[in-house]
């Protein structure tokens, strides 16, 4: 714990008030967005230090498990391993929820820390390839300090929570009729859900389309709560980036979109519409 604080005062952490800046009323919705996410991105690094100067990763568990639930028993079992598997646990739940309203913590989830320390700690290890092992181990922290983050930088098709929906749709218009295009393949291969086999699930779709849709639609009824006209917004634009990836958007893919987006209960004069302003964002931003 004093390691993790000494690491705040070495990166600087404290040269920004963050914690008075959120609270200023002047300030926009989406700069304190971005001011959460840099706290839980703060955390992430402070744990590291602390991780390192503790020099065991089960005791760090220990430390973060103690601090997190208030339980200071000498008996305290906070596996690592256990901890961090709580972090599937919570993101298949959040999912299930549709709750979205993580981005005002000011601290990530302790799964989340104790999954990010173990991914850190296994990097630090491996000394022959460490700097790329550290490179894997930061993508995969990104993508899970993203999932508290609607305003996440890594864009619109970084959204985890909506993933499936993305990978799902776009693979159903993307097969249509012909073959899938290197450049759609790699743009599924950026929000393929956890242990989907991207060529694999490509082959199958080719066979059977149908599967597809029927996956899109259990992605959605795996969720308790009905999408919001913002969340509809982003799946639509993130289908839309997988079938344009090719740089074409045809008639059959926006007819397979309708059919999508029918599902979710959207009209297809709406569904027109945010396709006409998707073309539109596209032409002017290319
Ligand atoms: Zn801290």
């Amino acid at each position: 714990v004093l390691g993790h604080e000494f690491g705040h005062a070495a990166f600087g952490h404290l040269e920004l008030l963050a914690g008075h800046l959120v609270e200023d009323p002047q300030l926009s919705p989406g700069s304190t967005m971005r001011i959460r996410a840099w706290q839980r991105a703060s955390e992430i690094s402070a744990d590291r230090a602390g991780l390192v100067l503790a020099g065991s990763l089960s005791a760090a568990a220990r430390s973060l498990f103690k601090v997190a639930s208030g339980i200071v028993s000498q008996n305290v079992a906070a596996g690592p391993e256990r901890f961090a598997a709580q972090w599937q646990q919570l993101v298949d739940e959040v999912i299930k929820e549709g709750d979205r309203d993580f981005h005002q913590f000011s601290h990530p989830f302790p799964p989340l820390r104790m999954q990010a320390m173990r991914l850190f700690w296994d990097a630090h290890q491996d000394d022959a390839g460490s700097q790329t092992a550290l490179r894997t181990a930061n993508e995969a922290v990104e993508r899970m300090l993203a999932t508290m983050d609607p305003a996440t930088s890594t864009g619109r098709l970084g959204d985890p929570l909506l993933s499936s929906h993305f990978f799902w749709g776009g693979l159903y218009l993307a097969v249509d009729g012909e073959t899938l295009h290197p450049v759609q393949r790699d743009r599924l291969a950026t929000v393929a859900p956890d242990g989907v086999d991207i060529d694999a699930a490509i082959a199958e779709a080719g066979k059977n389309p149908k599967a597809c849709r029927e996956r899109f639609v259990e992605a959605f009824r795996a969720r308790r709560r009905k999408f919001n006209a913002l969340e509809v917004h982003r799946i639509i634009y993130g289908i839309l980036d997988v079938a344009s990836a090719d740089g074409s958007l045809q008639e059959h893919d926006v007819v397979r979109l309708r059919e999508l987006t029918g599902l979710l209960g959207v009209s297809g004069q709406a569904c027109d519409l945010v396709v006409s302003q998707y073309q539109k964002e596209t032409r002017d931003d290319p």
